[in-house]
């Protein structure tokens, strides 16, 4: 197997294959420092770009340094991820052709304000690159902001009106 980086359409750089792969194929570790989330979120306040990955219930997260921080995302991804025994590996789940660029389904969360808007262009892409779940989560955060703005708003006018 050789993998290799060059320049994406989805996104800058992308991690792409040379040689075709089978389907449950470990291609790469994620591997790099292991940050508490505490330690992520203060050192990456100001970054607008991240490597990092949450393991387990996300309390840990790797700050990557390897070819698995190459790898972009897609809705359609032609891997996963999975964690072993506290490791990360990214793992093919369905045959992969020569040429092909390796993509897995970030499922982010926990991005604060930004809309990590996705281009991945497949045919089901979700437009963000927020997991399905973390996307249902911050629709109903900002139905419920809705709900309190527009509620705040008749005191306001009473406020003044008084
Ligand atoms: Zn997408």
């Amino acid at each position: 197997m050789g993998l290799i980086i060059r320049s994406s359409a989805i996104h800058a750089a992308g991690c792409y294959t040379t040689t075709a792969i089978r389907k449950g194929v470990r291609i790469s570790e994620y591997t790099g420092y292991r940050l508490t989330k505490d330690q992520a979120d203060e050192a990456y306040q100001e970054s607008p770009v991240t490597y990092l990955f949450g393991l387990g219930d996300g309390s840990i997260v790797i700050e990557g340094h390897c070819m698995g921080m190459f790898i972009n995302h897609s809705c359609d991804g032609n891997c996963e991820t999975s964690e072993e025994d506290g490791r990360v590996w990214i793992k093919s789940i369905r045959k992969i052709a020569a040429g092909e660029e390796i993509t897995y389904d970030y499922c982010l969360y926990d991005g604060g304000d930004d809309e990590a808007l996705c281009n991945c262009g497949a045919a089901n892409c979700r437009g963000t690159m927020y997991s399905p779940y973390e996307v249902k989560r911050r629709k109903a955060a900002a139905t419920k902001a809705a709900k309190k703005a527009a509620k705040k708003s008749p005191r306001k006018k009473s406020q003044k009106a008084a």
